[in-house]
């Protein structure tokens, strides 16, 4: 995470979301937001928010429909989302609803409660958020930019491939399985097949071993694959 976590509104009571912009901005967060369901997908893949807050009642999709989309997509399903919903609409259901969202706040809320919550879910989504860099052997990580160097060498890479990359370094030297990371890179909800695993396992060798450098990643026969350690 940034110093500044940007946070994606997406309301379509604009008085709500001009004191939602002005409370979020004072406490640091960036702001990003959009009126509708139809663009919230769009908003959502190109903003790359740090976290959702997402009103149940939209015109175009509804909040539910929006989240169920969100945690589907393998771009978008690790993004933390918060539910605001109106009291009585349906509040009680929210809980027991398995549309995965992390967290919902009934209106009328406190601006207080609201930030303190979204520092809970943002702190829950990155555990490790302390560290700004990985790094292992001769290839580092940046955390914030997403930027990969081996060897001074800039790597470019796809989205699923760095976090395939990231989920490597954060386990070296353990052997991780193709189930283990299929649940790790695109969530337990997603049917994708294992071999897909072995697709982006490729692209990221690739994109590693450009240079002709050593292989870091390591095939276990029968098991899955480990990353150099
Ligand atoms: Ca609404």
């Amino acid at each position: 995470m940034t110093d500044h976590p940007l946070i994606l509104v997406i309301e379509d009571e604009t008085s709500l979301t001009t004191l939602l912009r002005y409370n979020l901005e004072s406490e640091g967060f960036r702001v990003a937001s959009v009126e509708n369901g139809t663009d919230a997908m769009a908003a959502i893949a190109g903003a790359k928010p740090d976290l959702v807050l997402l009103d149940w009642m939209l015109p175009g999709l509804s909040g539910i429909e929006i989240c169920r989309k969100i945690r589907r997509d393998p771009e978008t399903h690790e993004v933390p989302v918060i539910l605001l919903t109106a009291r009585g609409e349906e509040s009680d259901r929210v809980r027991g609803l398995d549309c995965g969202a992390d967290d919902y706040v009934v209106k009328p809320f406190g601006v207080s409660e609201l930030i303190a919550r979204i520092g809970a879910v943002l702190r829950r989504a990155r555990p490790g958020s302390d560290a700004s860099a990985l790094g292992v052997g001769d290839i580092t990580v940046d955390l914030a930019s997403h930027r990969v160097v081996r060897n001074g060498r800039e790597v470019h890479l796809g989205p699923t491939e760095y976090r395939l990359l990231r989920h490597f370094m954060e386990h070296p030297g353990r052997v991780l399985s193709r189930d283990h990371l299929l649940e790790a890179l695109w969530g337990r909800a997603v049917h994708i097949e294992r071999r897909t695993v072995d697709v982006h396992v490729r692209r990221l060798r690739q994109a590693l071993n450009d240079k002709g450098e050593e292989d870091v990643i390591r095939t276990v026969r029968s098991a899955g694959y480990a990353f150099a350690d």
